[in-house]
Formats: C-alpha cells, sequence, structure tokens
C-alpha cells in the first residue's frame, strides 16, 4: 500500500468570497448572496483540490468563519453569534506579526453548537467526486470560551465542560454520518500551550495535560475502528503568513501529543529548523498500540506560509528522511497547516488570496507526486 497523503483542510477564500463576507458584515451583501459565492468557491476547491491527483480532497472550509469558530459564528466579524456569547473573549493567539485572533467570551449556558462541520460537509458531498475529510476543532481549543479565572453565574466549568464534549462528540460523529472517510480534530493550541507569552495569559497556565485529558474524554468515546479515521492535527498556527509558537521546542508537545487515542497525526514539519530531530522525536514518542491502532504520523512536506512552490523530489527525499526514524507502515504525508484557516486572510506573502489559492493547488499536486516517488522508492507501491 502506497503512503497516505492529506490536506489539512482550508485553502484561502477567493477575493470575491472575502468581499461578500464584509458586505455580508455591513448589510450589502444578502445572506443568498452570501451563500452563492460560498457555493461557487466551495465547488472550485472540491474540482482543482480532485485535479491534483489527491486522494482525498476537502471543501477548503469556505463557509467556514474559521477553524475554530465555525461552530459559533457566521463570520469572523461576529455577525450571527450563538447564544450565551459575547464577543469580547481571550485572545486565543498573538501572531509573530503582531496580528492576534480573539474567541468570543461564555457568559451563559448550556453551550450548544450553532452549527456542526457535517452541516458545510453535507454541502460538499455532491460536488466531490472522491473521498472527503473534515477538519472539527478540538475541545481543548473551545474550552478557552470559558472566562480562565472565575466562575459564569449559574454554569459551572464542569457543566460548561461537559457539554462542550458532549457538542464535540457529535460535531465528529455528524461528520462521518454525513460521508466524511477522515476527520481531523484541529488542535493548534496544544503547542501554543507551551510558549508562556506574558501578553496571553493562559499560554502561561500550563494547559498543555489538561487539553489533553480533555481531548481524550472525547476521542475514547470512539472505538478503534472508528479513531483509525480520526486525526489530530499540530501547527504553530498559520494565519495571514505568520505563526504563533514556532519558537516552542516540539519535545516539549510530542510526548503528551502522542498520549491521545488518535489514529493519526497530521504535523507541522517542512518549517522546522531541524526536521530530522523531529522525525527522531515522533519515531520515539508516537505508539504503536493506542488502545487498539496504530498512531499513523503524516509529517508536512509544504509550506503554505511560504510561495515557494516545493517539489516532488524534495518531497520524497523528506519523506526518506523521516522513514528513517519513523517504521514506513507508519508513515504519510500532509501540508504543515491549512493553507488559510481564517475566512478573512489576503495572504501578503503570495500578493493575493487568489494567487495563493492557485500555488495552493500547486504544492498540493507535488506532494501528491513526491509521495508517490517515496512510496516506491520504499517499495510500497503496487
Ligand atoms: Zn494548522
Amino acid at each position: 500500500m502506497e503512503l497516505p497523503t492529506e490536506p489539512v483542510g482550508s485553502l484561502p477564500r477567493p477575493a470575491t468570497l472575502q468581499a461578500a463576507i464584509k458586505g455580508f458584515d455591513e448589510g450589502t451583501v444578502t445572506r443568498a448572496q452570501l451563500t452563492a459565492e460560498q457555493d461557487a468557491a466551495c465547488q472550485d476547491s472540491v474540482t482543482r483540490m480532485e485535479a491534483t491527483g489527491s486522494p482525498i480532497v476537502s471543501d477548503g472550509e469556505q463557509r467556514a468563519s474559521s477553524f475554530a469558530t465555525y461552530p459559533l459564528t457566521d463570520t469572523l466579524a461576529g455577525t450571527g453569534l450563538a447564544d450565551h456569547l459575547a464577543g469580547d473573549g481571550q485572545y486565543f493567539a498573538i501572531f509573530t506579526d503582531g496580528h492576534h485572533r480573539q474567541l468570543p467570551r461564555l457568559t451563559g449556558g448550556p453551550f450548544r453548537y450553532k452549527t456542526f462541520a457535517a452541516d458545510y460537509l453535507a454541502k460538499a458531498v455532491p460536488m466531490a467526486h472522491k473521498p472527503l475529510k473534515q477538519a472539527v476543532i478540538a475541545p481543548s481549543m473551545l474550552a478557552l470560551l470559558y472566562p480562565l479565572d472565575g466562575e459564569v453565574a449559574g454554569y459551572n466549568r464542569e457543566q460548561f465542560l461537559a457539554d462542550l464534549c458532549d457538542e464535540c462528540e457529535k460535531d465528529i460523529r455528524k461528520c462521518f454520518a454525513a460521508g466524511a472517510a477522515r476527520v481531523s480534530i484541529d488542535f493548534t493550541e496544544g503547542r501554543l500551550a507551551c510558549r508562556n507569552d506574558p501578553n496571553n495569559p493562559w499560554t502561561g497556565r500550563g494547559m498543555l495535560e489538561h487539553f489533553i485529558e480533555l481531548n481524550n474524554r472525547v476521542i475514547n468515546r470512539f472505538d478503534a475502528a472508528e479513531r483509525r479515521n480520526i486525526g489530530v492535527h499540530t501547527c504553530p498556527g498559520g494565519d495571514c503568513d505568520a505563526t504563533h509558537s514556532a519558537d516552542v521546542d516540539y519535545a516539549e508537545l510530542l510526548p503528551s501529543m502522542f498520549k491521545m487515542n488518535a489514529g493519526y497525526f497530521l504535523m507541522q514539519l517542512s518549517s522546522e529548523p531541524d526536521k530530522e530531530r523531529v522525525y527522531k522525536l515522533i519515531g520515539e514518542h508516537s505508539r504503536a498500540d493506542a488502545n487498539g491502532l496504530p498512531q499513523v504520523c503524516f509529517v508536512g512536506v509544504i509550506n503554505p506560509q511560504n510561495p515557494r512552490v516545493e517539489t516532488a523530489d524534495e518531497v520524497c527525499d523528506a519523506l526518506m528522511s523521516a522513514s528513517r526514524h519513523i517504521p514506513k507502515e507508519r508513515l504519510g504525508s500532509t501540508d504543515d497547516c491549512g493553507f488559510s484557516p481564517f475566512s478573512v486572510d489576503v495572504k501578503p506573502k503570495h500578493g493575493s488570496p487568489d494567487i495563493a489559492r492557485d500555488i495552493a493547488f500547486q504544492k498540493i499536486a507535488e506532494r501528491v507526486k513526491g509521495t508517490r516517488l517515496a512510496s516506491e522508492r520504499l517499495g510500497l507501491s503496487g
């Protein structure tokens, strides 16, 4: 069997879609007009991703406000915010270029998703001719909706976490029911939890182990056959071509991360300065038996923040290096991150979101080609 290869999920929204989102927030674009733009962007995403040769595709998350806020709000500006939320929550992340992204704040209970990832996926299914994957947000990210200190009146933290886990489980089950072949959980806050940034208080609270436990509380509700197709994505952030935690040593994250009983991991790696060391860490800490199934390690071979297109030979070389530390039966390839996790992103290093889309498809095609080359060299094809 060939080495598996899989995207994280998102693509830059076309400039016309980003303009429609802005118009929707300002009241000059109707919901029907916005939906028409989203439909067109999803169809274009699926068709062009299929044309790369990728064995599994996504709708590019073109309908989502962001990878983290899709269950809660229609747009990043807060249009259509769900019940019991206010816009002024904690900073989820402060990025290297100085910009930040903020989460809503929980004001009461019960906590309920307004939109499930499967609501978007169901619209992509008729557009696709290949298996679809769907990304969902981790409970550990949405745990940050609850104020860091103190208690929400009438709704204590444990009540919230219980509701949150139920909603996250439902989010994953609905994806499979709607036809997803694979579901990956975005866990970008894992590495950030090791950052200890004085400007972003939650990162200094040693929350990584709590995050791992919380995510396992959901993952462990699935049996081994289901978990085989449930993944976890880790990265140092990717927004406006900037990161939020690339300076955190992977050695602080990986031993804990592999305690999650997921069947596969999509890991940023191509932008790491010392890849060999990280391959080695993955080989040491990933588990051949995670409660009844092996953990498959998809290493990042494409950097979505750099407009330079990696070649298939570079992809192949990276996988050959990785295979010296990670058993080839548990090795795969991916992109370091989604190509645009937030809906509003001008992709400054690329020149425009439309140019960044064109480049993304070229990069995915090289990833697919390079992974096939590595499979041949490792004696896995045919
Ligand atoms: Zn990411």
